[in-house]
């Protein structure tokens, strides 16, 4: 098959994102048997690296699990485990992937129970507070950075609440994690949930998911929680270094070679230094066009992703002809969120785009793309 007209655009989308050369390359190392000496070889080194990229101590009590599929297995597999029939579940969610979540549970047949943000705003306490009290849930679905908007929920004051409710805390974490200090000793939430193809830099393919003695504990009492959505099972299988079914061994030679980089050559802390940089980099971007606006309000923008509300008369067709635009010069522009946009145009809003930049873009990548973006939206916007 004649493969050169695949073209190598540089992602700025919100995942999945650029792909080092080495990344690339760790994917032609040897394939292995999963339940073979080979497999812990990978497996041992990636359990211990991801637990020390979440902040956890080498004693800590989390458990971690590696989940085929991708952050969406995670978080069905949350739902599924750690909410049975006599549960109720409260959905947090301040946009797209926050109603992914609460259609997981939804779909699933869980009692869910929503509260719901306008698009654009962090979720707040008090009214956290207020449905805690009404509801009486069970377990709590948080999204600690909302791809869709860009904002980023203050997850540690949310999940500090949710246990003084006596209720579990699940945090998706899928595009966050591996672009900014986790800590969850600090935020103790008592599952968290990412995946391989945002901030870690790699293909998708893996969900992971910390999970905290609570959760381990409660998943065991819920019955019915599928095969391959059974944290039970999953973490049967971590303890021995391995995953419950056939892992992708390309993305297992990958993950191992990203996670022993992160935290032995670049360092946890040049990369999240980085990130905010990067995002720093953007907002001082967006800020010298007239009339762009930043979609997250100050002290809630994510590190990892922006959201851009354009002025008019801008329309989310022409963010879609900026696409191409940018796809001739070899970037991948994010139009925004589809469901998004479309919502904002019917309530006579303006639309949105977004800007990946996350995982291993560096400043000079970002310097390089905003550098053509400049023109190309002053340009469209007339
Ligand atoms: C991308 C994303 C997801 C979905 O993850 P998949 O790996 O595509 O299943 C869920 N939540 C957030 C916040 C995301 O950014």
């Amino acid at each position: 098959m004649n493969t050169n007209d695949f073209t190598d655009l540089k992602l700025f989308i919100t995942g999945p994102t650029y792909i080092r050369p080495e990344v690339r390359n760790a994917g032609s190392l040897p394939e292995f048997g999963h339940r073979d000496s080979e497999a812990v070889k990978r497996f041992g080194p990636i359990f211990e690296n991801l637990a020390a990229l979440a902040g956890l101590p080498e004693d800590s009590d989390y458990q971690v699990a590696i989940i085929n599929g991708s952050g969406t297995c995670a978080m069905e597999t949350t739902v599924r485990s750690l909410a049975g029939p006599d549960d109720i579940i409260l959905s947090v969610s301040v946009g797209a992937f926050g109603d992914l979540f609460h259609k997981l549970a939804v779909t699933n047949g869980k009692n869910t129970e929503t509260l719901h943000y306008e698009p654009g705003q962090a979720m707040d306490l008090a009214s956290l507070e207020r449905a805690l009290d009404e509801v009486s849930p069970s377990l709590v679905l948080l999204t600690h950075n909302e791809t869709s908007t860009g904002v980023a929920n203050d997850v540690a004051a949310a999940v500090a609440l949710v246990h003084a409710h006596g209720a579990l805390a699940a945090v998706d974490g899928v595009s966050i994690f591996g672009g900014a200090p986790i800590d969850l000793p600090q935020m103790q939430p008592d599952i968290y949930a990412t995946a391989t193809q945002k901030s870690l830099g790699l293909p998708a393919g893996f969900g992971i998911a910390f999970v905290s003695p609570r959760a381990v504990a409660k998943a065991e009492t819920v019955p019915h929680k599928g095969w391959i959505t059974d944290l039970s099972a999953h973490l049967g299988r971590a303890a021995k270094k391995q995953t419950l079914t056939t892992p992708n061994t390309t993305l297992a030679n990958q993950l191992a070679i990203q996670l022993d980089y992160i935290l032995n050559e670049e360092g946890m802390e040049n990369r999240f230094r980085r990130h905010i940089e990067m995002r720093d980099r953007v907002a001082e971007f967006i800020e010298s066009l007239d009339g762009f606006e930043l979609f997250a309000p100050e002290g809630y923008r994510s590190p990892t992703v922006t959201c851009v509300q354009v002025p008019q008369p801008l329309k989310a067709a022409d963010l879609k002809n900026i696409k191409e635009t940018m796809r001739a010069r070899g970037y991948l522009f994010d139009p925004g969120y589809g469901k998004l946009n479309t919502a904002m145009e019917d309530s006579g809003r303006q639309p949105v785009f977004r800007i990946g930049h996350m995982g291993d873009t560096t400043m000079l990548m970002l310097e390089e793309f905003l550098a053509q973006l400049g023109p190309v939206l002053k340009e469209a916007r007339g």
